[in-house]
């Protein structure tokens, strides 16, 4: 492909993704991101918008008529204490969503969909002679807590610049760096956390017969939500239900007043999603009643991200233009995968149809070693403290999949 999509990375790129990931910063947060990321826009003459859904900024490339492509990286980091041992590793403490202080990493890779889609803008903004049409950059605050999304098209993102005709995004997953994976359909699950109040009443621990125990009740309950999945959603539908923190009480002999749950719940279909919170809902009411609880268990959602369906045409249209660029084995399908996002919002909202993808940021030697010793990669997830895509060729994947991406429909 002698197209200038495929010339070599520009060098400020490695730096830029370095500075981005020695210094994270948590959901709705991302001022310094937003605010170099603005800069850039500006030194290669792209119009600019920050504070757009809080922290979003928007960069738009008017390049005569023609389709108008949405093209979105996400920018928040994870409180994570980063294990990477890299030299540009996350030392960064903030203050979380509860007041405490925590560690903060970009322990997901957000730092990298910044730094590949400014690679992106760049090239088009080069080669603007070869194509024609509007690009909307979008980047996008708090993906990590479902509401960023929501939060610029609340703001006016689709009457302020435009109605895109596709939303492309990519994430950077544990692929081998160069290679890429799309999905059509559903391919993300939809996601809901949950905060379960249950209410007792105290009592000194030698005299349970004056208390109603929360502690019992929280225990029965969670035990009883584990039949959610096996009893009442069918074996042909995917759904996960974890319990990630329980917590009640202070201390041995005193019985407390009240305990609380976090849930989340990971579904594929809206009617089976409605099924299971259904389910938890008169769970978490009749164990309480069962322990003869003085009020009604309280519960609230923590954050929820839509399923992701991926539009059978676009995705067909996109791959097919990857897999010339990349070739054929180097463009897989993956399947559905139990994460989720929220960048079906833009796809939902505007009436767009969507093509989100996976590039590799695993080192491809790990892959080849493994495929040797007849074992399974070890390669540490997404969210995980020692989390950390290759730097290359990881972003020159990345920009080269989204410049092809978006060529395919703005030519
Ligand atoms: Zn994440
Ligand atoms: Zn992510």
């Amino acid at each position: 492909m002698g197209s200038s999509d495929s010339s070599p990375t520009a060098a400020w790129l490695a730096d830029f993704y370095r500075d981005l990931h020695a210094h994270p910063e948590l959901s709705f947060d991302e001022t310094r991101t937003a605010g170099r990321i603005a800069e850039r826009l500006v030194e290669l003459g792209i119009d600019a918008t920050a504070g757009v859904g809080r922290t979003g900024v928007v960069g738009m490339i008017r390049n005569g008529d023609g389709p108008t492509v949405l093209l979105r990286a996400d920018m928040d980091a994870l409180p994570v204490e980063e294990q990477t041992g890299l030299p540009y590793a996350s030392t960064v403490r903030a203050t979380g969503p509860g007041g405490e202080e925590v560690p903060v990493a970009h322990a997901c890779g957000h730092d990298m969909h910044v730094t590949c889609l400014l690679g992106a803008l760049e090239v088009l903004m080069r080669d603007k002679d070869s194509w024609q049409g509007t690009v909307m950059a979008v980047f996008q605050p708090a993906e990590e807590v479902g509401s960023g999304a929501r939060a610029m098209i609340d703001d006016g993102l689709f009457e302020r610049f435009g109605t895109p005709d596709v939303v492309l995004g990519q994430h950077v997953g544990p692929l081998p760096a160069g290679m890429l994976a799309a999905h059509p359909g559903v391919a993300l699950a939809g996601a809901d956390s949950l905060r379960v109040r249950l209410h007792g009443t105290g009592s000194h621990g030698s005299m349970p017969e004056r208390s109603v125990d929360p502690v019992v009740m929280a225990a029965a309950t969670v035990m009883r939500l584990q039949t959610v999945v096996s009893r009442t959603v069918a074996a042909t539908d995917t759904v996960v239900l974890t319990v990630g923190s329980i917590r009640a009480g202070t201390k041995a002999n005193v019985i407390p007043d009240h305990a609380e749950l976090q849930l989340n719940v990971r579904t594929y279909a809206p009617d089976v999603r409605t099924r299971v919170l259904d389910s938890i809902s008169r769970i978490v009411e009749a164990e309480a009643q069962a322990s003869d609880a003085p009020r009604k268990p309280e519960i609230s959602p923590i954050d929820s991200f839509p399923v992701t369906v991926n539009d059978d045409a676009a995705v067909a249209r996109t791959v097919a233009a990857l897999r010339k660029r990349f070739g054929d084995t180097n463009v897989v399908d993956p399947g559905p995968a139990p994460a989720s996002e929220d960048v079906g919002d833009f796809a939902t909202a505007s009436g767009a149809p969507l093509c989100f993808w996976f590039f590799g940021g695993a080192d491809p030697d790990v892959f080849t070693r493994a495929a040797a010793s007849g074992t399974a990669p070890d390669l540490p997830p997404n969210h995980s403290p020692r989390y950390a895509p290759v730097i290359e060729p990881t972003i020159t994947t990345g920009v080269a999949a989204l410049v092809t991406a978006a060529r395919e429909w703005l030519n």
